[in-house]
């Protein structure tokens, strides 16, 4: 049986996408799987959240090279059980007060 007990932060390369908010917010946490992200969805996956078979929402060893071609991804941590399958995170603020460049 597949745990979905592992998350990784995934982020945006591109310093351009950090003004995003929301579902488009450059940086998140996603579902981590160890032994690779499964064919099917996996149990205990909640069903108001659609499970994309072919590695497109969740990170395995198979897929994390295709996830660093435009994010950095931070190391596998394990999680208790009940953590959020994703926290979007955004930077609107901090990009506000970023200095501008000339
Ligand atoms: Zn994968």
């Amino acid at each position: 049986m597949t745990s979905i007990d592992h998350r990784v932060v995934v982020t945006d390369r591109d310093p351009a996408g950090y003004t995003q908010p929301g579902n488009e917010a450059p940086t998140g946490m996603v579902v981590y799987f160890p032994d690779g992200c499964p064919p099917v969805t996996p149990a205990g996956w909640p069903a108001d959240v659609d499970y994309d078979c072919s590695h497109g929402i969740t990170v395995c060893p198979e897929c994390i090279d295709s996830w660093r071609l435009d994010h950095f991804v931070s190391d596998p941590v394990e999680v208790p059980a009940g953590t959020p399958l994703t926290i979007q995170v955004s930077w609107a603020a901090e990009r506000a007060h970023a200095p501008t460049r000339s």
